[in-house]
């Protein structure tokens, strides 16, 4: 039986056996599981796993198992975007993330399914199929980091990282039950990370626990000179862990709240509100007016950037490619044969939204409305520390549900793109069931606020028992 572990149990559990025997105890349990959460498995994981145990414990996360989202560039292990356009793709480094984990001691368990190139909320447009939610096997896990969600979920790894470019890290976090960070934009580095719109996404961790979220943020967070838009300031994310929310000032948009919100997350919601005025925090409405904007400048901007950002994969350098008589004709077969047919509709989409004569009507316009999504949260965040919504306005849904539907599908991302449009952290805690399925907490902060929402994220958790719950096949 797969079970829940937190980084100081897989600690402990190494301390009574080693880092080897803990590691093949989770490729075992992963290579029995019928969730397809992993993309593949690394072979070189217990080879990390037998330095770990010559290192005696040196490293933060010395030999802790993590896996790894398909679109984060690793030396040596697959790296396909779950898109058959990189099919047989090895990348020739690591990215910062990776350095970073290695130089802590983390053995690499392997790579975990996604929409193709993120873009989705299902994990339904991977090229290697499905990935199906712990809780409920007929139910999508979320996306587009679905397989670092539902692995984590399932047992098959105590942490994992995913990317959030519009709630990839928080949607699925909260679909699948655990809990999942969206720092702040510049806070991790995305070298090496497969970019979907890079002006939107940062790489951001997925656990059972809070602790764990500050942990692997200590070990990846920080400036790096390789990523531009890199912040250069000292944190310590584990000083957030404070169980103490007296004070704390907790602003509650009425947007997050709007229609076709599921009636069990509004209520499971409401109550964790009620649960910080019991903890001594106080609560007051605040308004986003843009938000209702939100959604179609983050699709314009993140569609307009994927069209450039995917150009590069025309069959040349990586990945199949279907010959012509020409570059064009190869480049074309390729794509076409090659990219799936949400990755088609987006680069379309993107082009049409940059090409001259309607880049002002749409993604000049689309930038403008970003700036005023930013100034809501500038506001509204003045006066309280911190915001608390949904992170999904409805439970995990059955696959196939919305696949036939992309703009049902869009309209569920309404309250984690405001998010990625303005820069804030934000992480979704387990705040209760609704009809037995996981709902999400999301709390935001201000730039570079990660402490406040991690202490707020942490007393939540320790005084309620929520993330104690967990799929029937998971103890
Ligand atoms: N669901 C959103 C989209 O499809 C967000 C995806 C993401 O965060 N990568 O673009």
């Amino acid at each position: 039986m797969a079970e829940w572990l937190s980084i100081s149990d897989v600690k402990k559990k190494i301390s009574e056996t080693s880092a080897e025997e803990v590691t093949a105890a989770y490729l075992e349990t992963i290579a029995k599981s019928s969730i397809n959460g992993y993309t593949c498995t690394y072979d070189g994981a217990i080879e990390m796993a037998k330095e770990a145990d010559k290192g005696e414990g040196e490293g933060l996360l010395a030999g802790v198992p993590i896996a790894i989202k398909d679109n984060i560039s690793t030396k040596g292990l697959s790296t396909t975007c779950s898109s058959k356009i990189l099919e047989g793709y090895v990348p020739p480094y690591d990215a910062h993330v990776i350095e970073r984990l290695k130089a802590e001691g983390a053995v690499i368990l392997g790579k975990t399914n996604m929409d193709e190139f993120a873009m989705g909320t299902s994990t339904e447009s991977s090229c290697y199929g499905v990935t199906l939610n712990p809780w409920d096997t007929e139910r999508v896990p979320g996306g587009s980091s679905g397989g670092s969600a539902a692995v984590v979920a399932a047992g098959e790894a105590p942490i994992s990282l995913g990317s959030d470019t519009g709630g990839s890290v928080r949607c699925p976090a909260a679909f699948c039950g655990v809990v999942g960070l969206k720092p702040t934009y510049g806070a991790v580095s995305r070298f090496g990370l497969i970019s979907y719109a890079n002006s939107l996404e940062q790489i951001g961790p997925m656990a059972t626990c809070v602790e764990d979220i500050a942990t692997v943020m200590d070990v990846i967070g920080g400036h790096d000179p390789r990523d531009s838009t890199s912040i250069d300031r000292e944190v310590n994310y584990r000083d957030a862990l404070v169980d103490d929310v007296k004070g704390l000032k907790i602003g509650v948009p009425d947007e997050y709240f709007g229609e076709g919100v599921d009636e069990g997350v509004e209520k499971a919601v409401w109550d964790a509100i009620g649960k910080y005025e019991e903890m001594g925090a106080t609560w007051e409405k605040v308004s986003m007016p843009h938000t209702k904007y939100a959604l179609a400048a983050y699709y314009t901007i993140a569609m307009s950037e994927a069209s450039s950002n995917l150009a590069r994969f025309d069959g040349t350098r990586y990945g199949p490619r279907h010959d012509g008589e020409n570059w064009h004709v190869m480049a074309s077969r390729t794509r076409a044969e090659c990219f799936g047919k949400e990755v088609q509709r987006r680069v379309l989409l993107g082009t049409y939204a940059l090409s001259a004569g309607y880049q002002d009507k749409y993604y000049l316009k689309a930038l403008k409305v970003r700036t005023l999504v930013k100034q809501d949260f500038e506001k509204a965040l003045s006066n309280v520390d911190v915001l608390m919504g949904p992170t999904m306005p409805m439970p995990a849904f059955k696959i196939g549900e919305k696949v036939e539907d992309p703009l049902s599908l869009y309209l569920s991302d309404v309250n984690t793109v405001p998010m990625n449009l303005s820069g804030v952290p934000c992480i979704s805690v387990p705040c209760g069931l609704s009809d037995g399925l996981p709902v999400g907490l999301q709390i935001i902060g201000k730039q570079y606020d990660e402490a406040t929402i991690m202490r707020a994220a942490y007393a939540f958790e320790q005084n309620t028992d929520h993330n104690k719950a967990r799929p029937a096949e998971v103890i």
